[in-house]
């Protein structure tokens, strides 16, 4: 039996300290946290949901364990989200308060809360999904599914109390908040937000267990002395877009521990992850949580749409009965819309997403990230993005955006067809200074500049 979201929220920690939370700087006692949130709920409790201005500090924390133990979904709101994004959050979502702006969220107020565990169906959460392919989707995210992927991710990685977690991830998405933040609340671990994800602030937060994204890793493993710091954490985990093969073994040379790499969705939360006791390899997301299961269909060559299905997952998109329908098979599983293969010992890889990441050129199918990996072997290249343009011969072209510093076309595409089979290869490279990334550092492929 899962415990409860609010059971484990509210419980006292066993041993209670000052700093059991930092955001950015600041630390409250989980005591504190329990009593500023009581008095959210109090305040709140009845309302159809509240939007949370995700700022990554303690106020946010508090206005979202308020929301969750009066049982109000909350609609976490970026920060830093531009008016046409705010705007379709909160319309879309229907979120008439916005803790943090229309009402102050205060650290020092106090109330004991003690009403009644909402059922484990009801709504958590409106998470919106990170608009990679479109505009964001808000998925609605029941109380059970949290419960239930937090104790599966503790399961796999040996999470505990003992631990002290570290991250300056955003406190609007899976990863950062329900991992993140939830994720600490729930194992009774110390949690250390960084604020910003700098290797700099990672290297001085002394954590056992570290959280970020892959332009995280990449960052720090060109800061050869921060990446060394994180030399004696038990756990550095990677997740959100795929860990390009190259940052991995950096991350190795220079911690001497192999990255964690986790897969998982607004949709889903996570849903496959190496383990703490398992491999870790380059390039795969390990094996699925307990209790899921994934599958894939309409496979040839081996790769397929990956399929999961189990306690974790999302009970539809708000106000999209279509798009809820389309994305469940008629046997009730949910279409990730990602190719991956599955290898015999149950270890997952991600091949891309099927609408940008699966190229199909002249009868072959290659997968970007193969080629995106190539390119950065390369050691003037920093970043690539590998999309496939429509082409009169052969179906699509494979074309390649890089950031690279004194390395000509010729020279990479000769590179790539020298480490990958030669139809692998790009034929053509724009050069540009930055790959357009979101808050998550996802390259957004649907804004990179045409040729
Ligand atoms: P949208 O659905 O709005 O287009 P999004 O899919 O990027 O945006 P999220 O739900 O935040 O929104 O991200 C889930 C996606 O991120 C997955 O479908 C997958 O493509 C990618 N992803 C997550 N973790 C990994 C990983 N470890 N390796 C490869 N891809 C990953
Ligand atoms: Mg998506």
């Amino acid at each position: 039996m899962t415990p409860p979201l609010l059971t484990a929220l509210s419980a006292p920690a066993t041993a209670d300290r000052p700093d059991a939370l930092t955001i950015a700087g600041r630390s409250c006692s989980r005591e504190e946290l329990l009593g500023a949130a009581g008095a959210v709920a109090s305040r709140i409790a009845g309302a159809d949901s509240v939007a949370v201005r995700a700022e990554p500090a303690l106020e946010t924390v508090v206005a979202v364990v308020g929301a969750l133990l009066a049982g109000v979904p909350v609609v976490p709101l970026p920060p830093d989200a531009g008016p046409a994004e705010r705007d379709h959050v909160l319309r879309d979502s229907g979120a008439s308060l916005v803790l943090g702006e229309d009402e102050p969220v205060d650290l020092r107020a106090r109330a004991a809360w003690s009403g009644p565990e909402p059922d484990p169906k009801a709504t958590a959460f409106v998470l919106y999904t990170s608009g990679t392919t479109g505009a964001p989707k808000g998925a609605l995210i029941p109380r059970g599914a949290i419960a239930a992927g937090l104790d599966g991710l503790a399961e796999a990685w040996q999470w505990t109390a003992e631990d002290t977690l570290v991250h300056g991830l955003p406190l609007f998405h899976v990863h950062g908040l329900v991992l993140g933040v939830l994720g600490a609340l729930r194992t009774g671990c110390r949690l250390v937000h960084t604020g910003r994800p700098t290797p700099q602030a990672y290297a001085a937060a002394g954590g056992s267990l570290y959280f970020g994204v892959p332009t995280v890793w990449s960052r720090v493993v060109r800061e050869p002395s921060a990446a060394r710091a994180l030399a004696g954490a038990r756990l550095l985990v990677s997740g959100s877009a795929a860990l390009p093969a190259p940052v991995f073994r950096d991350l190795e040379a220079l911690t001497g521990a192999r990255p964690v790499e986790r897969y998982g969705m607004t949709e889903t939360l996570i849903t496959v992850s190496a383990r703490a006791d398992g491999e870790r390899r380059p390039g795969a997301v390990g094996v699925p949580l307990p209790g899921v299961r994934t599958r894939l269909a309409a496979v040839s060559g081996g790769i397929g749409e990956l399929e999961v299905t189990g306690p974790t997952l999302f009970t539809g998109y708000l106000g999209r009965p279509e798009a809820t329908a389309a994305a469940h098979t008629d046997d009730g599983w949910f279409r990730t819309g990602d190719i991956a293969t599955i290898e015999e010992d149950g270890t997952h890889r991600i091949v891309g997403r099927a609408s940008t990441d699966l190229i199909k050129s002249g009868g072959y199918r290659i997968g970007a990230g193969e080629v995106e990996n190539a390119l950065l072997d390369h050691p003037a290249v920093s970043e690539a993005a590998v999309v496939g343009v429509p082409h009169d011969d052969l179906g699509q072209e494979i074309v390649a955006y890089v950031v690279a510093d004194g390395v000509g076309e010729r020279e990479l595409i000769d590179f790539v067809a020298s480490h990958l089979s030669v139809h692998k290869r790009p034929r053509r490279i724009r050069f540009l200074d930055a790959l357009p990334r979101n808050a998550m550092g996802k390259p957004q492929k649907k804004l990179l500049p045409p040729l």
